[in-house]
């Protein structure tokens, strides 16, 4: 079967594909520690289990509901970022959807034409540059400085804006490197996008999982302005533990998301509507487990970070939010005689039975990403195992 060009250009997710090699090793029987993940090893709260058995018990979610999800849960989304950030939206602003990856996806596919440009801070989320692909645009990829958690300025987004550029994504807590954008700092780049009129894709979907003190505010916050040129991105994968579900939301400008529900309509139809019913609990309910697990994670990014600093040749800044670490370790792989980043990952993971990613898949040659989303005893037993393969490559 010939398939198309399209899917030929297209790159897998490399951090499913490492998932995938470490389940291999694991259903051989090795025990293999695994610091690859983007999800939380916690189960879904159980209030949130509950509403959605409730739900499948009563029969309430034996049905399609509205493509861009029921009523109930656009108003849980609205009034969610209302207490949380202070804005708000109406109804016909708000599209819910299969996870915030399938978000992203209808976003693209409603606001891309041929050609058109995105601009990507570097190192990114692996799914951005794909995903605009896929919908016929550019992804125009821009690196910030390291020393500066990578995070790009004004000057920077200025030498690679064009005529044709049409949307910027601002991922602020950043998936990998935890980075966290300053008020000033997105004062600025607000006042960018809106001068040249350019969208902007404020992936927020760490946003409740910040550390340490830092705190994180989101762009469409900053004016009314800044808030009409944003669409905000969203979900419950990642402060409710809740990937499975595939709940994930956009709030933005209501053309914008009535194509996107056209798009959607056409593809998924509503999103799984058990889902639906668990994200409405998750979303008005106790919010205390969010807090808990908030805690837990800065624990265990504390404790990482410091062990980190342990291994050779290993440099990095301490991040402020998600729950990942992205050091550099060109100099460890020096060290251990490697050119390249990708066959230190293969290596560790084959010799030393610890799954990380590597940062090729995100932009960068000479990083890789540790996920701390896995209990204290597994972090550190990795650190021993990574400083262990270090010692004896050296
Ligand atoms: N955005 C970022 C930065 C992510 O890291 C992820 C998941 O890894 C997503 C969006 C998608 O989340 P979901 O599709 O589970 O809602």
């Amino acid at each position: 079967m010939k398939v198309s060009n399209r899917v030929l250009k297209l790159k897998p997710s490399t951090t499913l594909e490492t998932a995938a090699k470490a389940k291999k090793l694991a259903e051989k029987g090795i025990n293999v520690l695994n610091l690859a993940l983007g999800e939380p090893d916690f189960n879904t709260p159980e209030n949130i289990q509950d509403a959605a058995v409730k739900a499948i018990k009563s029969g309430e979610a034996s049905f399609y509901t509205a493509v861009s999800g029921q009523k109930k849960l656009i108003e849980a989304v609205i009034s969610r970022t209302k207490e949380d950030y202070g804005i708000e939206y109406e109804p016909n602003q708000v599209v819910v959807g299969t996870g915030a990856k399938f978000i992203l996806f209808i976003l693209f596919q409603a606001l891309l034409n041929e050609g058109d440009e995105v601009i990507i801070p570097s190192p990114y989320w692996v799914s951005y540059g794909e995903q605009v692909e896929i919908c016929d645009g550019i992804p125009v990829f821009v690196e910030g400085i390291e020393s500066n958690h990578f995070k790009v300025t004004v000057e920077d987004l200025e030498k690679v804006t064009t005529n044709k550029t049409k949307a910027f994504i601002l991922n602020s807590p950043c998936n990998p490197t935890g980075a966290i954008y300053t008020p000033e700092e997105l004062e600025k780049i607000g006042k960018w996008a809106v001068k040249h009129n350019i969208l902007i894709v404020a992936d927020d979907i760490y946003g409740k999982l910040v550390y340490n003190g830092n705190v994180f505010t989101p762009i469409a916050t900053l004016s009314e302005e800044i808030k009409k040129q944003t669409i905000v991105i969203n979900g419950v994968s990642k402060s409710y533990a809740m990937t499975g579900w595939r709940i994930g939301y956009a709030l933005g400008d209501e053309k914008l998301i009535s194509q996107m529900v056209k798009i959607a309509s056409q593809a998924t139809s509503n999103p799984s509507a058990v889902s639906q019913y668990a994200a409405i609990e998750a979303l008005t309910g106790n919010q205390e487990q969010v807090e808990k697990m908030r805690l837990v994670f800065e624990e265990r990014l504390n404790l990482t970070y410091k062990r980190l600093n342990e291994i050779p040749g290993v440099k990095i800044d301490k991040p402020q939010g998600a729950f990942y670490l992205y050091p550099d370790i060109s100099e460890c792989l020096e060290l251990c005689g490697y050119d390249n980043v990708t066959d230190w990952v293969n290596d560790l993971l084959e010799e030393a039975h610890v799954a990380v990613v590597t940062g090729e898949g995100f932009g960068t040659s000479k990083h890789i990403r540790l996920s701390y989303a896995t209990d204290l005893e597994t972090l550190d037993l990795a650190m021993d195992q990574i400083i262990a393969f270090v010692n004896k490559k050296q």
